[in-house]
């Protein structure tokens, strides 16, 4: 008989921890494993905001595939997944086909526009690695004209972030780092540069207490960051967000939202039942309605029994997926009783620069300043060598022994 082949679509946090956990747990003659990726690289989603401000190389926020799973033990594809034909348990890429016994989907998010008119065609997205290395080469090239004398408007120079958000609120916190540096470059003062965050919501950041998020704005502001909150955008156009019933045009020559993420495009394409772009997954992590077929973090919604209603969607959530998912492949193939998924919450760190930031950690404690900028670092190392190793810390990690 042949074995099982088992394939993981994507290499991010669900898809990578999946993968080197089924390497661990099953041998070579148990189960042949293929992963499929659209990059022979995984970046670290949970660092975009840094790439996109221009605070982080590209590459110290991705590694190689191949470096942290063994090719001789899976079989790596480099390829885009088109879509997946679960009746005949075929996924379609860009350039073959490949057939699965047991599938695991971790494609992740895409940004979420809700349909609002002119935001696909005129703003920037922090979505992945290419589309976030794009904000901050565009963000350079608007302080190169603007020195050179090639644009005379100082709109230009206006970086406007839609959406008050985890990623909009860490994106302007890495801004307000970043900004000082490019004014120096290109002698340009620091009041030139308007950084405006636009949240429909009466506040920013609501996952978090009162006092948290007054102490997150106030420190934004004393930095140069603009908030206006209770402004719902209705339209982008090329010179920014329309806002409000009087259509308030509020302009800049950098627009990037950051309003929301939906799960991958293939889920839809495959013809899926979705709620809120995502499928639904049971407690062992396979789709509702499914035997053989796995979603995983930004993909799925899996249900807080405790809360009733499904875990918000995180690299922390899609980490701790990964290694049930494959363990009930494991149980699966050997005929054992299935796991059931519950999420152990280590806490959220929201970062504000480099070295601020704002906290609730241990079901509780409250941090923020350099306390809860020092601990995103452990949760960004944490999560580094969940996905990567004890090499890739020391090569790419945030507190540096060397
Ligand atoms: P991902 O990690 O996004 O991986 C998806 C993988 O699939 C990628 O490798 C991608 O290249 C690949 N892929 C996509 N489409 C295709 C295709 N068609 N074919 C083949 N491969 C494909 N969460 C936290 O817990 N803490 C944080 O501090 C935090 N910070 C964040 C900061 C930002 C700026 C953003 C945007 C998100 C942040 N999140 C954070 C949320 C977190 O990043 C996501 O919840 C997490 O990435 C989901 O993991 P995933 O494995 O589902 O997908
Ligand atoms: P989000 O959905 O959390 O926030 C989007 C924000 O945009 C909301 O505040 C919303 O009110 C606002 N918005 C939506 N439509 C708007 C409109 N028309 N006009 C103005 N504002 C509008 O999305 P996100 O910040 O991209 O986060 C995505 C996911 O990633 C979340 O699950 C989040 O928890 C996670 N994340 C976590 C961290 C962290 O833990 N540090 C960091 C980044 C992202």
């Amino acid at each position: 008989m042949s074995k099982p082949k088992v394939v993981v679509l994507g290499a991010g946090y669900a898809g990578l921890v999946t993968t080197r956990h089924l390497t661990k747990k099953l041998s070579q003659e148990e189960a042949e494993i293929v992963l499929i990726n659209k990059h022979n690289y995984h970046y670290e989603s949970t660092w975009l905001h840094e790439v996109a401000a221009g605070t982080l190389e590209p590459n110290q926020a991705r590694f190689m595939i191949s470096d942290v799973v063994n090719p001789n033990r899976v079989r790596l594809i480099y390829d885009s997944v088109v879509k997946i034909n679960k009746d005949e348990q075929r996924v379609v890429l860009e350039n073959s086909e490949v057939s699965y016994d047991y599938l695991v989907i971790a494609l992740g998010f895409v940004t979420n526009t809700f349909g609002i008119k002119g935001m696909e065609e005129n703003a920037f997205f922090i979505q992945d690695i290419d589309s976030s290395r794009l904000i901050a080469e565009h963000i350079e090239y608007q302080f190169a004209k603007y020195s050179a004398g090639e644009i005379t408007d100082d709109d230009a120079l206006n970086i406007v972030v839609g959406g008050g958000g985890f990623t909009g609120i860490e994106f302007v916190g890495e801004l307000v780092e970043e900004v000082p540096r490019l004014c120096k470059k290109y002698d340009i003062p620091r009041n030139k540069v308007r950084i405006i965050n636009v949240e429909a919501a009466p506040s920013i950041l609501p996952m978090f207490d009162k006092d948290l998020v007054s102490y997150a704005i106030q420190s934004l502001e004393a930095r140069g960051v603009e908030f206006r909150m209770g402004a719902a955008i209705s339209e982008c156009t090329p010179e920014g967000f329309v806002v409000g019933d009087d259509k308030e045009l509020i302009k800049g020559g950098t627009v990037v939202w950051t309003g929301g993420v939906k799960g991958n495009p293939v889920l839809s394409e495959s013809g899926f039942e979705l709620v809120k772009g995502k499928v639904n997954a049971d407690a062992d992590l396979r789709m509702q309605g499914e035997e053989n077929i796995f979603a995983l973090g930004d993909c799925s919604w899996v249900m807080d029994k405790e809360a009733g209603r499904p875990y918000p969607p995180t690299g922390q959530l899609a980490t701790q997926e990964g290694v049930i998912a494959a363990e009930n492949i494991k149980s699966l193939i050997r005929n054992e009783p299935l796991k059931e998924f519950v999420f152990s919450d280590k806490g959220t760190v929201a970062s504000l620069g480099v070295t601020d930031g704002i906290g609730n950690i241990f079901q509780g404690t409250k941090l923020k300043g350099k306390s809860a900028a020092a601990m995103k670092k452990v949760v960004d190392d944490r999560t580094l060598f969940l996905v990567g190793g004890p090499k890739t810390v020391i090569k790419k990690g945030k507190f540096r022994p060397f």
